[in-house]
């Protein structure tokens, strides 16, 4: 499953983005669906717009991705064209990321954690997992002996929590050599997807823990999931990692969106955080490009994402597709445009 030729596995990152139905509560509001997707790699986004007579007219914003996936995609297409073309980087010995970015409701978790109540639409932490422990044993990497490990944690404003610890608050440490660890994070073995389905659902019952609905921090957090690849010879030294990262809503401090009130500090440092990670993505594929990674706590551990001669990125902006989110679908897909 590893290559096609259809795939681009040879690009240091992949941009796509991905509109999610109306859901129920858009109906309710009498939401209008203002995103189009006429072709495999391209979007458009209409904008309602007032002339000075008053007069209504659309103003139509279109953008090229590597790849857009309309609202009847599900989650394994959206995984077979983002996440599993980086597999073969990591059993190689690199570093693999993928992002779910975009606001609050626009279909991160659904994307990346799947959907809880139907174990039949994996998100795309569980099918990258299924499909490392399939390649681990497979003839092509068996040699390799290696053993899968998980950790997850969160970052919220600059504090990192460990998602499999009940939240305990975590230090981040850079070596002499500029090595980025996180002290102490708790790394699982696992060895099917069932285990790694268990911790994953323990995760984000940690992350959601403490919140209510009215005020939930797990929107204006940045979730981790680490896969690691360890040789069964030196567990000590990591062969290779996949990271999957759920980050905060993107949604403006001083949005009215949704019941839940960014404050400033919180507002100043998700800007702050995917700033910075717009810039690093950016830099990967640019010879002698800043890395400004010390940017956030977010880009700091994921420094091993950004450097080295075997680092691949892909990005999925998730877009509610109702005109209420205009506003934010337009930052999304031009923060996207910008991440290549
Ligand atoms: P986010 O994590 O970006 O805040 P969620 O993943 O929680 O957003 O999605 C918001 C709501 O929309 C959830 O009820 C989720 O189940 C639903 N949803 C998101 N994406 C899809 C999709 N592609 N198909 C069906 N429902 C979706
Ligand atoms: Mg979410």
């Amino acid at each position: 499953p590893l290559s096609s030729k259809d795939r681009i596995e040879d690009h240091l990152i992949t941009v796509a983005v991905r509109k999610r139905p109306l859901n129920n509560a858009d109906m309710l509001k009498k939401e209008i669906d203002i995103v189009t997707i006429p072709s495999k790699n391209q979007i458009i986004l209409h904008e309602p717009k007032f002339k000075v007579d008053l007069t209504k007219y659309l103003e139509n914003h279109i953008f090229t991705f590597d790849y857009t996936f309309n609202e009847e995609c599900n989650n394994e297409i959206v995984y077979k064209y983002t996440a599993q073309p980086l597999l073969k980087t990591i059993f190689e010995g690199g570093f693999a990321t993928c992002f779910a970015y975009g606001q609050t409701g626009s279909g991160k978790t659904f994307t990346m954690s799947g959907n809880f109540n139907d174990p039949k639409d994996k998100g795309i932490y569980a099918l990258t997992a299924a499909d490392i422990f399939n390649e681990v044993n497979s003839p092509n990497y068996r040699r390799l002996d290696l053993a899968v490990s998980c950790s997850f944690f969160e970052i919220y404003v600059k504090k990192v929590s460990d998602l499999l610890n009940n939240k305990k608050s975590l230090k981040i440490l850079e070596d002499g050599k500029q090595q980025v660890q996180i002290v102490g994070l708790t790394e699982r073995a696992v060895s099917s997807v069932n285990e790694v389905l268990q911790l994953i659902k323990m995760g984000s019952e940690e992350r959601a823990s403490g919140q209510t609905s009215a005020n939930s921090n797990s929107s204006r957090s940045h979730a981790v999931f680490q896969i690691y690849l360890r040789s069964n010879n030196n567990l000590k030294k990591v062969h290779g990692k996949f990271s999957l990262i759920d980050l905060a809503g993107n949604e403006r401090g001083a949005d009215t969106f949704s019941s839940s009130k960014i404050t400033r500090i919180e507002g100043s440092e998700i800007n702050q955080s995917l700033l910075s990670l717009k810039e690093c993505i950016r830099a990967l594929g640019r010879k002698g490009a800043h890395l400004p990674f010390r940017g956030s706590k977010l880009t700091q551990v994921l420094r091993d994402s950004f450097i080295g001669t075997n680092a691949k990125t892909c990005m999925i902006a998730m877009l509610s597709p109702g005109v209420s989110s205009c506003e934010n679908t337009l930052n999304t897909l031009r923060y996207a445009d910008r991440v290549k």
